[in-house]
C-alpha cells in the first residue's frame, strides 16, 4: 500500500529559499491529533530560524507555527477535540507535562521548549501537521481562520505581558515599533485599559497607531518630542527588532519601569540609569495555555483583529521577501 506522504515547503540549507519537500506524516502520538492545515502566518521567527539565527535549526527545515487547520485525526487518549474540529496552533505544539514550569501551568518555559516546538519535526507551512492535542486550541466560531492564524503567535506574545503587567490605577505603556506585533498589541493595550503611546521612528504609522487605538504617537528619531515623556511610562514594551536607542528610551521609563523584550534585540546600554532609577528588563516568551483561552476570547470579544495579506501557500518564498523588505502591512497569512 502506498504511503500518504505530506508536502510542505522547506529550507534545505541556511537562508535557502524554500522548496516543495514531500515527507512521511509523522507518527501519531496517544495524545496527538493530526491537524490538516488551511491557514498558516508568516514571523519573524520563522525568517531568522531559516538563517539558524538560534542556532537550533535542523534542515530540511519546514517553519510556520501560525496555525488554523481542521482535526483530520485524533490519538487514543485526546480529549475534548474530534476529527472536523477547527483549531488554531502557536509556536509551541506540546510540552513534557512535568518539569517544575509545566506543572505551574507555565508550559512556554517547559525545560524541553525546544523539541516543543511546532517545526519539530516539521512545521505548518505545510497541508499537515501533528501536534499534541493540549495545544490546538478551539476557535472562538466567528473568528475568521486568518485572524485565529495570527493571534496563535503575535497575538499571545503581546498579550500575555500586556495581562501580567497591568497595574490597577492609570497604567500607561509605550510600545515600541508599529509592526506585526505593534499593531496588535496597541489593539489589546487599549482594550485591556493601559493608555496607550505608541513610538515609532517611521512618522508616516502615525495615523494607523492612533486608528489602533494609540492615545499618541511619538517619533522615536526626534529626541525633543521623546524627551516630553520622560519619566511617563509604566512599562515599555519592546516590538522592534533593532536599531534602538536604549538608553533614550529607558529614559521614558517611570522610576521602578519595565523594559519587556518581545522579539530578540540585541541590547547594548549603560547601566547608569537602569540601576538608579531601579528599572528592570525582562523577556516575555508566548504564553501559557490558560492566557492562550483567554486571549483569543477576549480577542473575539473586543473586536481585535490583525491587519493583514493573504497569499496563496505555494507562495511561501514571495510572503517571506516581502516580511524581509518589511512590506507586509502588517502580516502575511498564507492560505491553502
Ligand atoms: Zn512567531
Ligand atoms: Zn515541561
Amino acid at each position: 500500500m502506498p504511503t500518504l506522504r505530506v508536502l510542505g515547503y522547506a529550507a534545505k540549507a541556511v537562508g535557502q529559499p524554500l522548496v516543495p519537500f514531500e515527507y512521511e506524516p509523522p507518527e501519531l502520538g496517544e495524545n496527538d491529533v493530526r491537524v490538516s492545515i488551511t491557514h498558516c502566518g508568516v514571523c519573524h521567527t520563522d525568517i531568522h530560524a531559516i538563517d539558524n539565527y538560534y542556532g537550533i535549526t535542523d534542515y530540511p527545515f519546514v517553519p510556520g507555527h501560525e496555525i488554523v487547520g481542521d482535526v483530520s485525526a485524533v490519538g487514543p487518549a485526546v480529549s475534548g477535540l474530534k476529527e472536523g474540529d477547527r483549531v488554531g496552533i502557536g509556536w509551541q505544539g506540546r510540552s513534557c507535562m512535568q518539569c517544575e514550569w509545566c506543572l505551574k501551568g507555565e508550559e512556554q518555559l517547559c525545560m524541553d521548549i525546544v523539541p516543543s516546538g511546532t517545526w519539530v519535526p516539521y512545521g505548518g507551512f505545510s497541508f499537515s501537521v501533528v501536534v499534541d492535542s493540549r495545544f490546538a486550541y478551539p476557535l472562538p466560531r466567528a473568528m475568521p481562520s486568518q485572524v485565529a492564524a495570527v493571534l496563535m503567535c503575535a497575538g499571545i506574545t503581546v498579550y500575555s505581558p500586556l495581562r501580567e503587567y497591568l497595574t490597577e490605577s492609570a497604567p500607561k505603556v509605550a510600545i515600541v515599533g508599529v509592526g506585526g506585533l505593534g499593531h496588535l498589541a496597541i489593539q489589546f493595550a487599549h482594550a485591556l485599559g493601559w493608555e496607550v503611546a505608541a513610538l515609532s521612528s517611521s512618522p508616516e504609522k502615525k495615523e494607523q497607531a492612533l486608528a489602533f487605538g494609540a492615545d499618541r504617537f511619538i517619533e522615536t528619531n526626534n529626541q525633543a518630542s521623546l524627551r516630553q515623556f520622560d519619566y511617563g511610562f509604566d512599562l515599555l514594551m519592546c516590538t522592534a527588532s533593532g536599531g534602538m536607542n536604549w538608553e533614550a528610551l529607558l529614559m521614558t521609563l517611570k522610576k521602578k519601569g519595565r523594559l519587556v523584550l518581545l522579539g530578540f534585540p540585541d541590547v547594548t546600554l549603560n547601566s547608569t540609569d537602569l540601576v538608579a532609577h531601579q528599572l528592570s528588563i525582562t523577556g516575555s516568551f508566548l504564553g501559557n495555555r490558560a492566557t492562550m483561552r483567554e486571549m483569543l476570547a477576549f480577542a473575539q470579544d473586543q473586536g481585535i483583529a490583525p491587519e493583514l495579506e493573504l497569499m496563496p501557500m505555494s507562495h511561501v518564498n514571495k510572503a517571506i521577501k516581502r516580511v524581509k523588505e518589511n512590506k507586509a502591512r502588517y502580516r502575511i497569512v498564507l492560505v491553502n
